[in-house]
């Protein structure tokens, strides 16, 4: 599990289409899946990681769910170190966080602006735009990132 988990951060050549999956243990719930597209093309994905009802968890709809989304500012690099340490802190020392991932189910954003990254930019998406700028109001087409991950945290929060 902990190979897979690490394969996003460490197997960039990797055909992005097939990293959709789910693995439980006897205490996990861990899923990745592509929430969007850039305008690129890129995926984008989100990890849910929580306890599971069968280790004796709260019922998922009972659950807060916590975002935390890293990579918006392209060239802020150490947001990626930071999520590749949340990752594996939790999945690896899940007993430390047990309270957290019983009370919650945690979905984590690791890269919103792939295309930002991959072209090098400072802060904006391939459109030109600082999408902190366009959080209140993204549109579908010039914003996918934020657009596609208000409408997953807006059918999440139902
Ligand atoms: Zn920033």
């Amino acid at each position: 599990m902990i190979e897979k988990a690490h394969q996003y951060f460490e197997n960039k050549e990797q055909d992005q289409a097939n990293q959709n999956f789910e693995i439980t243990t006897k205490y996990l719930l861990y899923r990745q899946e592509a929430i969007a597209q850039s305008i690129g093309g890129l995926n984008i994905y989100q990890i849910t990681i929580t306890k599971r009802r069968e280790a004796g968890s709260l019922k998922h709809r009972r659950k807060s769910c916590m975002y935390i989304q890293a990579r918006l500012h392209a060239a802020e690099t150490h947001g990626s170190f930071i999520m590749s340490h949340i990752l594996k802190e939790l999945s690896q020392n899940y007993e430390k966080y047990d309270q957290i991932l019983h009370n919650n189910i945690i979905k984590l954003v690791p890269m919103i602006n792939p295309d930002g990254v991959v072209i090098g930019n400072s802060r904006s998406s391939l459109a030109g735009v600082d999408l902190n700028r366009r959080w209140s109001n993204p549109n579908a087409t010039m914003h996918p990132e934020l657009y596609f991950l208000k409408k997953n945290m807006k059918v999440t929060s139902q």
